[in-house]
C-alpha cells in the first residue's frame, strides 16, 4: 500500500484500508451530540422505564464520542468504519 501518500488537508481524504474517499463530519457536533446522548443514560438510571432506550442512546452517544475523538470525525462508506489514525 502507499503509506507515503501525503494526506492533504482538503476534502480529498482517503481511506487507508480501501482507498475510498472519506466523509468528514464536524467533530464538535459529533462530540456535543454524543455527550447529550450519553447524558440520557443518567436519566435512564433514574427512571427504570427508560432503561432500554437509555442504554441504547448511551452506547450510541459513546460511539459518537469515540468517533469524534479517535476517528477525527472521518467515516469510510465502503468499510463502514471510522479509520483510526
Ligand atoms: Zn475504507
Amino acid at each position: 500500500m502507499d503509506d507515503k501518500n501525503p494526506a492533504p488537508q482538503t476534502d480529498a481524504l482517503r481511506c487507508r484500508t480501501c482507498g475510498g474517499a472519506l466523509l468528514q463530519k464536524n467533530r464538535l457536533i459529533l462530540f456535543t451530540v454524543g455527550m447529550g446522548m450519553a447524558a440520557s443514560l443518567v436519566s435512564a438510571l433514574l427512571f427504570p422505564l427508560f432503561w432500554a432506550p437509555g442504554i441504547i442512546l448511551g452506547l450510541a452517544g459513546a460511539y459518537l464520542i469515540v468517533w469524534a475523538v479517535l476517528g477525527k470525525g472521518r467515516w469510510c462508506r465502503n468499510c463502514k468504519i471510522f479509520p483510526p489514525r
